[in-house]
């Protein structure tokens, strides 16, 4: 088993990508937290954990707010001890979220608010928890959007992704040296509620599609063995990296530099 004896933090645990992964930490020995807005998703989820054998407990937190993460972290150190592993997964795509001129002012700060201070808030109260169980890893969830531009108009999403690497780089090096190593995902477009609510119609998903050379949507568990590399020991050696699991999208549009 690939983490045992470590404590988990996984926010936006209750679907997609963080309840994949909730499953996997839990089944490689992970005690697992799971912080979501979505309680009965959640509580859901530790049940089914519970059934297979795992161990992992659900706390409400919206990661916008700084109390709920401050929160997070400790029902991770009252309930399991300590914290190993942070998951910054927790990320919304709005669906007024448009171009640079019909995206509205709310769209802009509700986007920003959970995707970029939701990981900085998570890293703040996370980060002391990690050094005070001496190292850990973080995993921050960006996007391929950050890497190239999205085919459909997303202004606030692509850029609170952008964010999230140069914040994953600076975490990076600042921690590197007190042995908390905090890495980025890049996935591509996946089959999750996330996206599949925001490409609304068949000629979205199409238009979506046609950019992938592996012709499908990724899987959450896709993303989730990826995240699973990250914590684990495996990646001793990796910090700041980005790591693209997008279905080949990035290799086919960005020229190598
Ligand atoms: P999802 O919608 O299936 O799950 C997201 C979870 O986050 C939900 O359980 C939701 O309740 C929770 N959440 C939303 N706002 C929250 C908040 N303020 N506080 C706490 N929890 C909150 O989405 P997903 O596809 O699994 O996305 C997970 C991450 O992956 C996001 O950061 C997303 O931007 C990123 N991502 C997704 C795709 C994709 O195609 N689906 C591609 C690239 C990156």
């Amino acid at each position: 088993m690939r983490l045992e004896n470590k404590v988990a933090l996984i926010t936006g645990g209750s679907s997609g990508i963080g309840k994949a992964a909730a499953l996997l930490f839990a089944q490689e020995g992970a005690q697992v937290v799971i912080a979501d807005v979505d309680v009965a998703g959640g509580e859901a989820l530790v049940e089914v954990i519970g059934h297979q054998g795992g161990q992992a407990t659900f706390v409400k937190a919206d990661v916008s707010q700084a109390k709920d993460c401050a929160d997070m972290i400790s029902a991770a150190e009252q309930t399991f001890g300590k914290l190993d592993i942070l998951f910054n997964n927790a990320g919304i795509m709005d669906s007024q979220d448009d171009t640079a001129e019909t995206t509205t002012e709310s769209t802009w700060d509700r986007t920003m608010d959970i995707n970029v201070k939701g990981v900085w808030l998570g890293c703040k109260y996370g980060i002391p928890a990690l050094r005070r169980a001496g190292g850990g890893s973080i995993i921050n969830v960006a996007s391929f959007v950050a890497k190239l531009g999205a085919a459909t108009a997303q202004i606030a999403y692509t850029t609170s992704k952008g964010a999230v690497l140069s914040m994953t780089r600076e975490l990076a090096v600042i921690h590197a040296r007190e042995n908390i190593r905090v890495n980025a995902l890049c996935p591509g477009p996946l089959r999750t509620e996330l996206l599949m609510k925001f490409l609304n119609t068949e000629a979205k998903k199409q238009r979506r599609l046609v950019h992938i050379p592996m012709g499908r949507f990724g899987e959450a568990e896709e993303i989730a063995k990826a995240a699973l590399f990250l914590a684990s020991d495996d990646s001793s050696f990796m910090t700041g990296a980005e790591l693209l699991i997008d279905g080949g999208i990035t290799a086919a549009y960005v020229t190598p530099e």
